[in-house]
């Protein structure tokens, strides 16, 4: 388990190698049972995606212990390369909710959000965000930027990575990999 916010280590001093183990060790305890089932309506999200032949990740929106808003990512099927799980999900809530901020709800999502998620999740007010697998390509919270930590609007959101990350990541393999297979026997 690892958290994308102290990815860089750097602020924490941690020199040791040994010291690391340990913070790996017990990093799970993070996690609450609720956030594993919030997660794990996330995966079922992004099986929804899969099953439609879209890129397998799926977000929830979560508000006082309740799901709020569901998405999985539909940029196919709509059209719109703005489709993705999180944005979805976020209309979603706000249409619960009945308004524009979501400061008092979590985002579960199965994958680490891109530059145009994190600018949304931003804009919506959402202060945690706990995602499974990075994202090395086009992640934005930890991997390939930090949009959310470095943003210069002095907005606090915490981040946390590594809940069924390796469900999270295995949804995208067996995509890619039907993906390869099709387009191989063509
Ligand atoms: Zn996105």
């Amino acid at each position: 388990m690892d958290r994308a916010s102290d990815f860089g280590s750097e602020g924490w001093g941690f020199e040791s190698s040994r010291v690391y183990k340990l913070i790996f060790t017990y990093l799970p305890m993070l996690f609450s049972e609720k956030d594993y089932q919030f997660m794990y309506a996330a995966l079922s999200e992004a099986e929804k995606a899969l099953d439609e032949d879209e890129v397998p990740i799926g977000a929830v929106i979560v508000h006082n212990d309740r799901i709020i808003g569901r998405g999985y990512n539909q940029t196919e099927s709509l059209n719109d390369s703005t489709a993705h799980a999180e944005m979805i999900a976020l209309t979603a809530a706000s249409n619960h909710l009945q308004s524009k901020f979501l400061d008092e709800c979590k985002l579960y999502v199965t994958v680490e959000p891109c530059i145009m998620c994190a600018g949304a999740i931003m804009t919506s007010r959402i202060k945690d965000i706990y995602f499974g697998a990075f994202e090395p390509k086009f992640g934005a919270c930890g991997s390939r930027l930090n949009l959310i930590e470095n943003n210069p609007y002095n907005i606090k959101i915490n981040i946390y990575s590594g809940i069924y990350s390796e469900e999270s990541k295995h949804l995208l393999k067996s995509f890619f990999e039907k993906k390869r297979n099709i387009t191989g026997s063509d």
